[in-house]
């Protein structure tokens, strides 16, 4: 990888991964994609999975980490349970009053806050709770087997396995577990983990579905002449390209290309707050798409 290749990826990779995932999921991503070892198709699946987990996420309002933090209660015997830390890079929100249970912000999962076991309680919306296009990716099973789980140690690491458990195909917590790996495999080229995790991913027969949705979500994005007429009424095209994809990914690859219908969009994904804005300023959707040569 060229030296300004690299510096593109860590620009276009690393600052919304750390604002969302954490930082040291972030640093782990970025070494794994950078890693010689790692080839094109599964750069394209790190692309797929932030791309879904940044924009098309059932609660997209708890994305970034802090504001999942923010609906947790510090624990109270933070030797023996998980911190709320823990809880928020393993993607948890903490919905208010009600049962305590701990809901995904992306695939909506819910789990009990107590149970060391997974018991995994139907979604508080089944109607909504999962968006069509991204279920139909795959329904792959992460095990432990894949050198994660069984390997991780403290409680800490506990949210991560209870959610892998609870709902195996969330994007999210398969992309932290493939980050997971490169600490536990070490960055070089031999790194065993990463190896069995992406066979049990079969990441290259996902990368090839990914590639084609993403392929036509850069088109949609870059062909014709919408989102510039959309922007020249006075909206950034990053915040467009974002919330085109979202809609994009949840209404099963449909894509709106007239200015007129851009912009209308974009006033409904704004006036809901659709995308928090913290994550809109430092989320380059065009960027991301333009980094694996597969692409
Ligand atoms: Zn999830």
């Amino acid at each position: 990888m060229s030296d300004r290749k690299a510096a593109d990826v860590k620009l276009l990779l690393l600052q919304p991964a750390a604002a969302a995932y954490s930082e040291d999921i972030a640093d782990l991503i970025l070494t794994l994609y950078t890693r010689p070892a790692t080839g094109q198709e599964m750069r394209v699946y790190i692309v797929g999975c932030l791309v879904l987990t940044l924009t098309a996420s059932v609660l997209p309002q708890y994305t970034l980490l802090a504001d999942r933090l923010s609906t947790l209660p510090s624990s109270t015997s933070p030797s023996t349970s998980p911190s709320s830390l823990s809880l928020a890079k393993a993607g948890f929100v903490h919905l208010g009053p009600g049962d305590g249970s701990l809901v995904c912000f992306h695939c909506c999962v819910r789990v009990s806050p107590t149970a060391s076991t997974t018991e995994e309680l139907p979604p508080p919306s089944s109607s909504s709770s999962r968006d069509t296009f991204v279920d139909r990716f795959d329904d792959i099973e992460l095990t432990d087997r894949c050198g994660l789980g069984a390997a991780g140690s403290d409680h800490d690491d506990e949210p991560l396995r209870r959610h892998r458990r609870a709902s195996p195909n969330c994007y999210y917590a398969r992309l932290c577990a493939l980050a997971r790996a490169v600490s536990r495999s070490g960055a070089g080229a031999g790194g065993l983990g990463i190896r069995r995790l992406a066979e049990r991913l079969d990441a290259i027969g996902d990368a090839k579905r990914y590639a084609r949705a993403l392929r036509k979500l850069r088109g949609c994005l870059l062909g014709g002449c919408g989102l510039s007429l959309a922007a020249s009424f006075g909206y950034s095209p990053p915040h467009l390209a974002a919330w085109l994809t979202r809609y994009f990914m949840r209404n099963n690859g449909a894509c709106p290309t007239r200015a007129g219908d851009i912009i209308a969009l974009a006033h409904e994904s704004e006036a809901q707050s659709l995308l928090a804005p913290g994550l809109l300023d430092i989320l380059d959707i065009v960027g991301l798409l333009q980094l694996p040569e597969l692409l």
